[in-house]
């Protein structure tokens, strides 16, 4: 257990290293960033937010480790700020690829590129009832504004099927959309090691928003959870907290979770009627230690009004729900 920031690492099997970086006042509590060390270079999984302390965890742990800067090559699982957050400082060494997927890679450069991106973001949520406070707080306090890559990353692509060399053994490129649009993982078929992002974690479920380009993430997101279920996995590797030694089980608990999650979602909507996604996601429960919902700090808001979207999206893509749109809001409601 890594519960002392000084033990800033771990071999979690040969030749892998788990940065444990923290991610302060925020749910997560911190984000595992592995060193996979090679002959010649090494990879960096995941970077940690572009903010002090994660810098202040990752720096010292490669040093410890032997490993300088242009000495190793980064691959960000996904655009969330907390995995890529310091791809662009770290790719500015010289000699450095940086991976991402093609459509992740595109969006983290178009948030970090300025406003506009995020505005259009934002704003589009005020037709799901999104409050325009809530909204305008975001602007500021949104966690991909504040620590976002601090310039453009220069992405090498990296694609399902794709195969990177560095340490003992091959590393398999899977597409794992749902997440995010082009969420990747890493699969090391030799010991049985996945390197899940946000795919899977172990102690906490992954958020899954509604993403505008997906028409059904929640159900995007289940599928790419059966593609992994076929894999022959001995350890998996999250993006967040506890290693999983037993990934069938966990991925059976986040079916189930989801299903509890629709279920209750099913009776929301008898109960209420027609309803916005925010409406929805102020009836639902959340784990958040008994805070009410006027409380939530608006990016928690923010987290559960897309969660609520991406399953009421889910619902109608079912047939259980039905979506409407009725003066500038989108309503949803029982067939
Ligand atoms: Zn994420």
């Amino acid at each position: 257990m890594l519960k002392d920031w000084r033990l800033m690492f771990e071999e979690s099997a040969q030749g892998i290293y788990r940065i444990v970086l923290p991610l302060p006042d925020n749910p997560l509590k911190s984000l595992n960033a592995y060193l996979i060390r090679g002959e010649r270079r090494h990879l960096l999984v995941d970077t940690g937010f572009n903010r002090r302390e994660c810098r202040d965890a990752l720096f010292p742990a490669l040093d410890q480790l032997g490993v300088r800067a242009g000495e190793f090559d980064v691959f960000v699982t996904h655009l969330h700020a907390d995995h890529s957050g310091l791809a662009a400082d770290l790719a500015a060494a010289p000699g450095t690829i940086a991976y991402a997927s093609a459509w992740d890679g595109e969006t983290i450069n178009k948030l970090t590129a300025g406003p506009a991106y995020w505005l259009d973001l934002l704003n589009d949520m005020a037709k799901h009832g999104c409050e325009p406070a809530l909204l305008h707080d975001l602007q500021t306090n949104h966690p991909g504004i504040r620590f976002g890559p601090s310039g453009k990353t220069h992405f090498t692509v990296a694609r399902e099927g794709d195969v990177l060399r560095y340490g003992q053994h091959p590393l398999l490129v899977l597409s794992t959309p749902g997440h995010t649009p082009d969420h990747l993982v890493l699969y090391e078929a030799e010991r049985g090691l996945l390197f899940s992002g946000d795919l899977i974690l172990g102690d906490i479920t992954p958020n899954i928003p509604r993403w505008r380009t997906m028409p059904d993430a929640l159900g995007t997101y289940l599928e790419s959870l059966d593609k992994v279920e076929k894999l022959d996995i001995s350890l998996t590797l999250p993006g967040h907290r506890s290693l999983v030694r037993d990934t069938k089980k966990r991925i059976g608990e986040l079916r189930a979770h989801h299903g509890r999650r629709l279920a209750e979602i099913r009776s929301i909507l008898t109960a209420g009627g027609e309803m916005t996604a925010a409406a929805v996601a102020r009836e639902m429960t959340w784990s958040m230690r008994g805070t009410p919902w006027k409380d939530f700090p608006s990016p928690q808001k923010w987290f559960a009004i897309n969660e609520a979207l991406a399953h009421l999206d889910h619902l109608t893509v079912l047939g259980e729900a039905v979506r409407e749109e009725k003066n500038g809001f989108v309503l949803f409601s029982l067939p």
